[in-house]
């Protein structure tokens, strides 16, 4: 076995001391380069930012940087003896409120960023949470080895890959990220240091992956390794291009559900308005297969993938209107997608052309569904985002990613262990995507969800709705097993009858009188957050004691801020 202490991988030159070559990205991978994840600004946003660039930043009081697993103890019984909630914050690619804690303690993971142990014999590579995936990747790519599933952007971190699902165009042969985590060590609520796997504390290890943080926090997470040299090894593209999309969903529905020898898969949707309520659509699908390494095919790869990059690029540096004819440029880069491709131009296609069209604020809203319910479940939500385009003027362009997963985490000990991922990844119109209009949407979105019996990639926004929350949410499942931890302070769900209230609230705002049940909390938290969200209140509604809290909270609010609320019928207020 080789075994390899633990060594920062913070540091950017020449050989390690441990026979690692430096990280250099060897394609010069570039994403989002006018949005920076390490300043103490970001800490006051997540993703959302990218959709509502006006929004308000929620600053946390304290911030927390761990090194090591006993910092993480020390930082977790600090907050539990001054009964203080903790969230867990990684690089923040999350935009459903998850790494946010206005006025409130955050752990950041940043400095977790070391390698443990990669071991060959069997296969795994052991690595603290906050390594950034693609750095673990490039990094073990030296040695001829590397992740079977990672992320199409270079900032994910893998404790955040892993509280959430982790999907790649290679997930309909290794499925999620969590399928591919063979151990866990984390540190629960009480400051415990738990080891899981799925053979020791396997309640606790299911529960841990996709459990955004509600667990405590994960400090080293062992993956399975692969033998493969993305940076050398091409793939050609057999790809498909449809110009409708009844035959877009035909056509990818059929190569998702049987990929064959595709080593990679994934497909696109694209549909840009033109003036006078039309649009256009288009839609490519692209399989990547093994084929020969020739000059020809390598040179092939390297070229397109020069230009695209260099598009991402340009489109950046230069005035908007001649950016703005790149951003189509790009687009064509994702119809006319480039016929060979190293596995790490496959791994990272989406994040380098999407850089190339990114200058309207963009959202992406993520199903997991069944995939024997995929042309229904695209249909469906596909009508819904044109009828709010067309009512609500929210939306520029509308884009569908498709991908295919085999996942026995997602199963959930069912036999259908076969999803899809559709992901739409919108262009925003902020004059039209008012809040109530964004809460109207989610909703309406989790509810085709709900009727197909798939679920929500749970990063990307979600119904505040705590019943809809919990149909929609893989983790639910593996939640609700676990036997007696205190997690009250830090679930979101506990368990199917427990509901809890999340209410985001602003600065100010009008005034309102309205009673106090479900309609009411929806209202109450599309009001507050119209006026610029800046935290959130928890309660557990099953919890006596909480709800008082909630209801004084929720008072001192409404009279600072001039609300009325009516707290009826009897029975509700404390
Ligand atoms: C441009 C872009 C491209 C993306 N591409 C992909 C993709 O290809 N495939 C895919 O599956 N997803 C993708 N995502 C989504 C991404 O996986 C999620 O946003 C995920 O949250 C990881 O981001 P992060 O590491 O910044 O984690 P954060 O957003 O910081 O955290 C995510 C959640 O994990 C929790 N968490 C983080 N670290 C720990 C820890 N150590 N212990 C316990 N809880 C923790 C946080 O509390 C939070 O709930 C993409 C996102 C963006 C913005």
């Amino acid at each position: 076995m080789r075994k390899v202490e633990k060594q920062n991988t913070g540091s950017d030159s020449g050989r390690t001391a441990l026979g690692f070559r430096k990280a250099t990205w060897r394609t010069n991978i570039n994403s989002h380069k006018g949005f920076t994840h390490d300043s103490i600004d970001s800490l006051g946003y997540d993703w959302e930012r990218i959709a509502n660039p006006s929004i308000k930043p929620g600053f946390p009081l304290k911030v927390y940087l761990p090194q090591t697993t006993d910092d993480i103890v020390k930082i977790v019984k600090e907050v539990k003896s001054l009964g203080e909630h903790l969230s867990i914050r990684s690089a923040g690619h999350s935009s459903n409120n998850l790494v946010l804690n206005p006025g409130g303690s955050v752990l950041v993971t940043r400095e977790l960023n070391k390698i443990v142990e990669i071991d060959e014999d069997n296969m795994t590579a052991t690595v603290q949470a906050g390594m950034i995936s693609a750095q673990l990747d490039d990094r073990l790519s030296t040695r001829g080895i590397g992740l079977p599933i990672i992320g199409d952007h270079n900032h994910i971190t893998v404790g955040g890959f892993a509280s959430v699902g982790g999907i790649s165009p290679a997930s309909h042969r290794f499925g999620l990220f969590v399928d591919t985590i063979e151990r866990i060590e984390y540190v629960n609520w009480d400051g415990e240091v738990i080891t899981a796997s799925r053979t020791e504390n396997p309640e606790q290890f299911y529960a841990v992956l996709t459990g955004r943080g509600q667990h405590g926090v994960i400090a080293t997470i062992t993956v399975k390794i692969i033998k493969i040299d993305k940076y050398t090894t091409v793939l050609k593209n057999n790809e498909k291009h449809y110009f409708d999309l009844p035959s877009f969903i035909k056509g990818a529905g059929a190569t998702i559900r049987n990929p064959g020898d595709a080593l990679y898969e994934r497909g696109v949707w694209l549909n840009y308005p033109l003036p006078g309520d039309r649009s256009i659509g288009v839609g490519q699908f692209s399989a990547y297969h093994a084929t020969g390494q020739t000059g020809w095919a390598k040179a092939r790869d390297y070229a397109s993938y020069t230009y695209l990059d260099g598009l991402g690029w340009a489109a950046d540096h230069i005035p908007t209107e001649v950016g703005a004819a790149l951003k189509l440029a790009g687009m064509l880069g994702v119809v006319m997608s480039p016929q060979y491709a190293t596995v790490k131009n496959v791994e990272f296609f989406t994040d380098k052309v999407l850089d190339s069209m990114v200058g309207d604020p963009t959202r992406m809203f993520i199903i997991l569904a069944p995939l024997d319910r995929f042309d229904t479940v695209f249909q469906s939500a596909y009508d819904l985002m044109l009828e709010f385009r067309e009512k609500h003027h929210c939306f520029t362009f509308l884009s569908v990613y498709v991908k295919s997963i085999h996942s026995p985490y997602l199963a959930q000990g069912g036999p259908n262990d076969r999803f899809c991922e559709l992901m739409f990844y919108n262009g925003i119109d902020n004059a039209g995507m008012t809040s109530a209009v964004t809460e109207e949407l989610v909703n309406r979105f989790d509810d085709i969800v709900i009727a197909n019996q798939g679920f929500r990639y749970m990063h990307s926004l979600t119904s505040s709705d705590p019943e809809r929350r919990r149909k929609v949410d893989p983790n639910v499942y593996y939640s609700s097993r676990v036997p007696s931890e205190d997690y009250t302070a830090h679930q979101e769900v506990r368990d199917p009858q427990t509901t809890t209230r999340r209410i985001p609230f602003g600065s100010s705002g009008p005034e309102e009188t309205i009673a106090f049940d479900d309609e009411a909390w929806r209202l109450v938290a599309s009001l507050l957050k119209s006026e610029g969200a800046q935290g959130s209140i928890y309660v557990s509604a099953s919890s006596p004691g909480k709800e008082a809290e909630l209801y004084s909270a929720i008072r001192q609010l409404v009279s600072h801020h001039a609300f009325n609320i009516d707290f009826g019928p009897a029975g509700h207020a404390p």
